[in-house]
Order: structure tokens, then C-alpha cells, then sequence
């Protein structure tokens, strides 16, 4: 018998709860992002990290405004056309195509997810989503 989880709409749904602004786990920007993000706010990538982003352990993330959402959070993200590839794959990233039991995880903070999604289906189908967003979104990081 085929899967009930075969399409992206199976196993995610946003509802626009705003959560995902508010911080969890910080936004990751990779290189392309911050290039991407500098120049709409215009301004030069040396700039851009040094007022927007903070390092978490090797990486770089968004920084979080006083309230503890995104700093480009202003009842909808502010940037839009260019936000983090992280923003625009959630919740298909990479890391679920090899760690497919992180999904469970990352539901318990986001309630478009469904949380019990089989661990097949949702490789087929984050492979799938990641493979489309990288078509037309590079990113240049491998997770
Ligand atoms: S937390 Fe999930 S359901 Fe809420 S806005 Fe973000 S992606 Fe959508
Ligand atoms: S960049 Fe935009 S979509 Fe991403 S966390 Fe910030 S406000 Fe939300």
C-alpha cells in the first residue's frame, strides 16, 4: 500500500504562527546569505556581520533584537526577497535527509510539522524539497 505521507503538503503545512522569527535555535546565514542579505540592506558584507549577525560556536546566525525575535522581524520578516536559505528551506534541510529523526524534534517548535511523520517518507520528501530550493536558491553550506 502506497505511503499517506508522499508530498510536502503530507507532512508540513504552515500556519503562519510567527514562531519561527522568534528565535529558536537561532537562523543560520551562510556565505551566500550574507551576501545576498548586504547588499538589500545596502550595505557591505564586513558591515552586515558586524551589526546583524553574532557567531554561534563556528557559525554565524541572525542576530535577535531585545524582545528575542529576529532582528528582521517586524510583524513579517522584513527581508523577504533575500531571507536566509535556512528560512526559505525550513522545515525540508538538509541535515533530515541523513538525520531523519530530528524532524520530532524540530516539531516540538514549529506547529505547521507533523511530528510523526515516518522517517522514509520524510527522506524522500526533504530530498526532494532541498533539491528544488537548491535549483533556484544556492546555498553555500552543506547543511
Ligand atoms: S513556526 Fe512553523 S508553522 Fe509557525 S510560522 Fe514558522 S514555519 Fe510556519
Ligand atoms: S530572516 Fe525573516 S523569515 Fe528568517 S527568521 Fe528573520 S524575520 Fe523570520
Amino acid at each position: 500500500m502506497e505511503s499517506e505521507f508522499t508530498t510536502s503538503d503530507d507532512i508540513f503545512h504552515c500556519t503562519q504562527c510567527g514562531e519561527c522569527c522568534s528565535g529558536f535555535g537561532g537562523t543560520y546565514v551562510d556565505e551566500a546569505d550574507v551576501k545576498r542579505i548586504a547588499d538589500f540592506v545596502n550595505c557591505d558584507t564586513g558591515t552586515f556581520m558586524a551589526r546583524y549577525c553574532d557567531r554561534s560556536g563556528t557559525r554565524l546566525v541572525l542576530t535577535q533584537g531585545d524582545d528575542g525575535c529576529c532582528i528582521f522581524f517586524d510583524k513579517n520578516c522584513t527581508i523577504h526577497p533575500v531571507k536566509p536559505y535556512m528560512c526559505r528551506a525550513w522545515p525540508f534541510l538538509r541535515t533530515i535527509v541523513k538525520n531523519p529523526e530530528n524532524w520530532s524534534a524540530m516539531s516540538r517548535a514549529c506547529e505547521g510539522m507533523k511530528p510523526d511523520a515516518p522517517e522514509d517518507a520524510l527522506k524522500k520528501i526533504v530530498a526532494r524539497e532541498v533539491a528544488k530550493l537548491d535549483a533556484t536558491y544556492p546555498s553555500t553550506s552543506s547543511d
